[in-house]
């Protein structure tokens, strides 16, 4: 079912770029001022053939590709992509690629440093609330005891998540030299740390000062 669905897909993208390379191929003869019928007599083919390109109906055969682009002055590359494809175009599609890439990953970060927090005061109060009901509540001790262990145990296991988030999500940035890089979990224990900031040493300078947390690189 999947897979059919995902194959329908295909043929939909196959069919919407052939109706644009049928685009492109109409463009490139009309600059080069030939009618349908000159350039299908050019390639020794039926005009009805070009008109087919040119609609989308089907592709030109490979082996009058060559030919083909020699009539219209495009590349090979230019006619699968359905455009002219220059150097231009490859670096601001590189360029978008990227910083597509830099916001998602920047967007990533922002959401795990918020839930970081948004997790940490439920636990907080819940490991609160089950001490007080402890100290004060008159239940048997066995029970005092699970209610704080239970307390603990969910406090740990949200200060392990915080931490590995605390040290995955973005970079911290050295205050001596600038280096912005992830350290290892275990530094990130270990590290006395205010707010964000924790007090580790530089993989790049080795001088043991506070590196800030950064959300970009
Ligand atoms: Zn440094």
């Amino acid at each position: 079912m999947k897979f059919c669905a995902m194959i329908g897909t295909e043929r939909r993208i196959r069919r919407m770029d052939q109706i644009m390379i049928g685009k492109f191929i109409a463009a490139c003869r009309k600059e080069k001022k030939m009618t349908q019928a000159q350039l299908a007599e050019k390639l020794g083919i039926s005009d009805r053939a070009v008109s087919k390109w040119e609609t989308g109906k089907c592709m030109p055969d490979a082996s009058l590709m060559p030919e083909l682009c020699e009539q219209l002055g495009i590349s090979i590359n230019d006619l699968f992509n359905g455009r002219r494809v220059t150097m231009e175009n490859y670096k601001e599609a590189a360029e978008a690629a990227m910083l597509q890439l830099k916001e998602n990953e920047e967007k990533k970060n922002r959401m795990m440093l918020d839930l970081e927090i948004g997790m940490g005061i439920p636990s907080v109060i819940t490991f609160v609330v089950l001490l007080g009901v402890a100290a004060y509540a008159d239940i048997p001790n066995v029970l005092k005891a699970v209610l704080l262990i239970v307390g603990a145990v969910q406090f740990f296991f949200y200060l392990y998540h915080a931490l590995k988030i605390e040290t995955e999500a973005g970079y911290y940035k050295c205050q001596n030299c600038g280096n912005t890089y992830v350290p290892e979990f275990k530094d990130v224990v270990m590290a006395m740390h205010s707010g964000r900031s924790r007090k580790m040493k530089c993989p790049a300078c080795g001088e043991k000062c506070w590196h800030k947390k950064v959300i970009y690189k």
